[in-house]
């Protein structure tokens, strides 16, 4: 399975950010690696340009949330067809932040799925439990009841990102054991094929030893993804 290496630049990045691709696609070589899939996921803001400039170069641009509907009356919301049409190939759905700070459900992050799939976009779905949950020893089932919930049936091809909260932004990741057994998990409850990412804290000193762990087919990467000299180790972390 071709690894996927996503960075999610969350709210960081005005136009001049666009120097951080350039120098990113420098580093590959300028074409792109037949090898992995690279993935940049900039404010809805920087969507439409960046993808005008990299369409056919190194690297594939996605949005960070859509709504479930097409169009209509939803001040400030964008819609996955808007991102497609702004030239994104993928969308970030169900982020841990987006759970919290907008209350996203279960429900609403498989319509907002199903939603990337009407548009023609591969919505990458995020899971993860919070550090109580995972003291608790309740991580599997969490997310099992995340997976359930939020999974679209249609047969069509999606990504998932397994994202513990207490690991986000905090320098903090699972043991490699405690990764692989809730990739193995995922692994269990996803149509074959199904590339499974790790995200939280991936940086360029981890991002190896991670990205070896069996059914981790990629990562999902925020900090380390603003900056080329941090994100390209980490593409080149893929095996
Ligand atoms: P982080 O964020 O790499 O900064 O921990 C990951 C994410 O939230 O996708």
């Amino acid at each position: 399975m071709k690894p996927l290496i996503a960075g999610n630049w969350k709210m960081n990045g005005l136009a001049g950010a666009k120097g951080e691709i350039d120098a990113l696609i420098a580093k590959l070589g300028g074409s792109a690696p037949d090898d992995r899939e690279v993935l940049i996921c900039p404010p809805a803001t920087l969507v439409a340009a960046f993808a005008a400039s990299y369409s056919d170069e190194a690297i594939q641009i996605g949005g960070q949330d859509c709504h479930p509907l097409a169009s209509g009356a939803h001040t400030g919301d964008i819609s996955a067809e808007m991102l497609a049409d702004a030239g994104a190939a993928y969308v970030i759905v169900g982020h841990s932040e987006r759970r919290a700070d907008h209350g996203e459900t279960d429900a609403i992050v498989k319509a907002k799925a199903e939603a990337a799939f009407r548009a023609g976009l591969t919505p990458i779905i995020c899971v993860g439990e919070t550090k109580d949950e995972r003291e608790g020893g309740k991580a599997l089932e969490i997310v099992g009841a995340q997976l359930s919930g939020s999974l679209p049936e249609t047969g069509e091809t999606y990504v998932v990102a397994y994202e513990p909260v207490w690991a986000i932004g905090t320098g903090l990741t699972p043991t490699n054991h405690d990764i692989s057994e809730m990739h193995d998990f995922i692994r269990s409850k996803t149509p074959e094929g199904t590339r499974l990412l790790y995200g939280g804290s991936v940086k360029p000193g981890n991002a190896k030893e991670i990205l070896a762990i069996s059914n981790v087919n990629g990562a999902l990467v925020g900090g380390a993804s603003l900056k080329a000299d941090d994100f390209y180790p980490i593409v080149e972390a893929a095996p």
